[in-house]
C-alpha cells in the first residue's frame, strides 16, 4: 500500500463526509457481506415525542416525568417535553435507580413506581385492556412505556421515532451493492419490525440489551460473515469495536466516535454507502 494513495482516498472522502481513520478499514469494507445497524438515532431520528398516553393522562404523566428527571434516555426526554407542554410540574422522587436497556426505578410520594419496557412489568398487575392497547400502538411502529405505581401498571404512555427520511434509500443501495442488511436494537419487536419494514431492512434483532449487542456481531461473524456495524449510542461502542468495519454517526456520543474505525460527519446513513464505494475505490487503487 503507497501512503500517498492513502492520503488521497482519505482527502477525498473527508470532502464527502466521510472519515477513515487507517489504511486497514480499506481492506476490511472490501470483504464486508453484511451490515448491521442501530436504530434509535441510527436508522431514526432518534428525538422521540409521546403520541398516546392510556389511562388517567394527568397522573400517568406526572408519576412518569417525575421518574423521568433524572435520566437522559430519549425516551425520558420526550415524556418530560410532554409533561412540560401539559403544565405539569414534577414531584420528588427518592431511591432513583436506572435500568440500562429497560427502564427506571424510584420510589414515588412513598410508593414502589417504575417507568419502562414490557421487561420491567412482569412483576406487576396488567389489565387485558392495558395488553391489548400496548400490542395495538407496538403494530403501529410505536414505542410503548409501562408506568407502573404500587404494584399496577397506571398507564402507558406511547412514543415514536420516525425514520430519517434518507433511510430507505441508503438501505436499497447496500442491498443492490449485494449486502445484507440488519437491525439490532433494545426496542420491542413489533416496533423494530415495523420502522424495518418502513425502511427496507432484511432482518431483526430486537430486545436486545445494552451490553448484548457487541455478542450478536459476534455471532454474526462466527457464522463466517464480515460484518459493518453502524451505531451512535454509549451503548454501541462494544459493537462498534467488534465489528469488522465500525462506523460511527458523528452526531453521536464520543465513546461512540472513538469506537468507529470510519465517521461520518453527516447525520445520514448514505453516508455509509458513500464510505464503502470510497473505500473499495481506494482500496482497489492500491492493491
Ligand atoms: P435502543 O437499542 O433502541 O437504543 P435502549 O437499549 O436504550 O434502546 O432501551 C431499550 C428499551 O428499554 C426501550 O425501548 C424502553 O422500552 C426501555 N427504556 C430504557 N430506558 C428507559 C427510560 N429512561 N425510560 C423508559 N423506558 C426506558
Ligand atoms: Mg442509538
Amino acid at each position: 500500500a503507497t501512503p500517498t494513495a492513502l492520503m488521497v482516498g482519505t482527502a477525498r472522502s473527508a470532502k464527502m463526509g466521510v472519515l477513515i481513520k487507517n489504511g486497514e478499514v480499506l481492506q476490511e469494507v472490501s470483504d464486508l457481506d453484511t451490515v448491521v445497524f442501530d436504530k434509535t438515532g441510527t436508522i431514526t431520528v432518534g428525538k422521540p415525542q409521546v403520541t398516546d398516553v392510556i389511562g388517567d393522562t394527568n397522573q400517568v404523566l406526572q408519576v412518569a416525568a417525575s421518574l423521568e428527571e433524572s435520566s437522559e434516555h430519549p425516551l425520558a426526554t420526550a415524556i418530560m417535553k410532554r409533561a412540560e407542554d401539559d403544565g405539569l410540574t414534577v414531584d420528588k422522587v427518592q431511591e432513583f435507580t436506572a435500568i440500562e436497556g429497560k427502564g427506571v426505578r424510584a420510589e414515588y410520594q412513598g410508593q414502589e413506581a417504575f417507568v419502562g419496557s414490557e421487561r420491567l412489568s412482569d412483576e406487576v398487575n396488567i389489565s387485558q385492556e392495558m395488553k391489548t392497547q400496548a400490542q395495538k400502538l407496538q403494530n403501529a411502529a410505536k414505542t410503548v412505556v409501562y408506568v407502573g405505581l404500587a404494584g399496577e401498571i397506571i398507564g402507558l404512555i406511547a412514543i415514536q421515532d420516525v425514520a430519517k427520511p434518507s433511510s430507505p434509500e441508503a438501505i436499497a443501495e447496500l442491498k443492490a451493492r449485494g449486502l445484507k442488511t440488519v437491525m439490532l436494537t433494545g426496542d420491542n419487536e413489533a416496533v423494530a419490525k415495523a420502522i424495518a419494514d418502513q425502511v427496507g431492512i432484511d432482518q431483526v434483532i430486537a430486545g436486545v440489551l445494552p451490553n448484548e449487542k457487541a455478542q450478536h456481531i459476534k455471532a454474526i461473524q462466527d457464522t463466517g460473515a464480515k460484518v459493518a456495524f453502524v451505531g451512535d449510542g454509549i451503548n454501541d461502542a462494544p459493537a462498534l469495536s467488534t465489528a469488522d468495519v465500525g462506523i460511527a454517526m458523528g452526531s453521536g456520543t464520543d465513546i461512540a466516535i472513538d469506537s468507529g474505525g470510519i465517521v461520518l460527519v453527516q447525520n445520514d446513513l448514505r453516508g455509509v454507502v458513500r464510505a464503502l464505494d470510497i473505500s473499495k475505490k481506494t482500496f482497489n487503487r492500491i492493491k
